[in-house]
């Protein structure tokens, strides 16, 4: 018979929205248990890292863990050439050096008083707990609550029957480190449909580190994600001539870009992080809606442990915040009918425009990464 144990809150997946909410939870007095499948928090990492210049002012992120600032983005055609600089007046971006920043992140969240259990799989709900799987063999929980903080294709969501993500982009990327230049950093992106099918290739490129990578619709890579990544790590942009070294850290997965879903709550737990949706669907950008989206569950939940009110989980409500992400998903919508080079070289005409450029500003400068949902 597995062994059994009580807690508040049960939170599974140790990515930025799981650390985040179990940290939240615990300042506020909640026993939590946080399980990570992963045996450690330093491997198989799934982010570039690029956190945006909104986060930045509104979440205290170790600052020994992030990158020098990125003010330069370049946007170019298929085939490389005539390429669009925009210039921000401000630090609009920094790199994370996630391995780090993840190990940092769990050492704040353990001095709260989270209990984390790494290399340990949540398997399931049995009767009226939780099945957790680790070293020893299967354990159970029991929880007042579970949070989904498990990524794209979550496990929790199927068992508390919550909804899933559908509509997934898939990414890869390269990591090296780069010698010094007289090149500011920059964030090279190619809009070439036959290299990334419905989004982009990148070099973030900070003068520290280089991260080369391909992202879209798994479906309608020609030779598969990686041949497309080496296609491209052979021609990139943004290198300065710097070379791949020899130690080069791979990442990759898969990224909602269907938008926050709809039913992300019901008595039993909620979904935060990518398990929810929340990623920009026209940026893919994940990092800055994990955090918004976590602060908001632990105070949904915070209230709901207090009071013990029924009804305290409804004011979590993907529908209503789903509302706000019309725009995006139109763009996400036109984005992904760019099938071929000739369409995506013509969106570079209006891209050459006065006002093409200050839409793409608006869009890659903007302070509207994500709605906030607190608001
Ligand atoms: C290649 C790539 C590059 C990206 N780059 C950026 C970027 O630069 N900027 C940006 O804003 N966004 C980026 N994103 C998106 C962003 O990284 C994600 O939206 C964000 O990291 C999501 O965090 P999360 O905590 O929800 O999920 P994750 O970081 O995926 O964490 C989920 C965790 O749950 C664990 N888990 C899963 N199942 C179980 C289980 N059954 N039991 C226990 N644990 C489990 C996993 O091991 C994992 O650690 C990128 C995504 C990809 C794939």
């Amino acid at each position: 018979m597995p062994k059994q144990q009580d807690v508040d809150v049960l939170v599974v997946g140790a990515g930025l929205a799981g650390l985040h909410t179990a940290t939240l939870l615990a300042q506020r007095g909640h026993d939590v248990l946080l399980v990570e499948r992963r045996p450690r928090l330093t491997g198989a990492i799934r982010t570039t890292g690029i956190f945006v210049r909104r986060t930045l002012d509104d979440f205290p992120l170790p600052a020994e863990c992030l990158g020098p600032p990125i003010r330069r983005v370049v946007l170019y055609p298929p085939g490389l050439r005539r390429a669009v600089t925009l210039d921000s007046d401000r630090d609009e971006y920094r790199v994370g050096d996630m391995a780090p920043l993840y190990v940092a992140t769990a050492e704040s969240a353990a001095e709260a008083g989270v209990r984390i259990a790494l290399g340990t799989r949540f398997a399931g709900r049995r009767d009226d707990s939780f099945v957790l799987v680790g070293h020893d063999g299967p354990t159970r929980v029991r929880a007042r609550f579970v949070v989904g903080a498990d990524g794209a294709r979550s496990r929790v969501a199927r068992d508390l029957a919550l909804d899933r993500n559908h509509h997934l982009l898939v990414g890869a990327e390269e990591v090296f480190e780069v010698p010094r230049s007289e090149e500011p950093p920059a964030f090279h992106c190619v809009l070439d449909p036959s290299l990334a099918p419905g989004y982009l290739a990148w070099v973030v490129n900070d003068g520290r580190h280089a991260h080369v990578g391909v992202a879209g619709y798994a479906a309608r890579f020609p030779h598969g994600l990686r041949r497309a990544l080496e296609r491209f790590g052979a021609s990139a942009p943004g290198l300065s001539g710097a070379t791949r070294s020899d130690e080069v850290e791979r990442r990759g997965g898969p990224i909602p870009v269907g938008g926050l879903l709809r039913r992300i709550g019901c008595a039993d737990g909620l979904l935060v992080g990518d398990a929810a949706g929340a990623v920009s669907p026209l940026t893919a950008g994940g990092l800055d809606p994990c955090l918004r989206l976590s602060t908001l569950a632990a105070g949904v939940l915070d209230d709901a442990l207090r009071t013990g009110r029924p009804d305290a989980l409804a004011r979590y409500d993907g529908a209503a915040l789903r509302a706000r992400f019309r725009g995006r998903l139109m763009l996400r919508r036109a984005l992904a009918q760019v099938r071929t080079p000739a369409v995506a070289a013509m969106g570079f005409t209006f891209l050459r425009t006065p006002f093409g450029r200050s839409a793409a500003r608006r869009i890659l400068f903007g302070d509207r990464s994500f709605p906030d949902p607190g608001n």
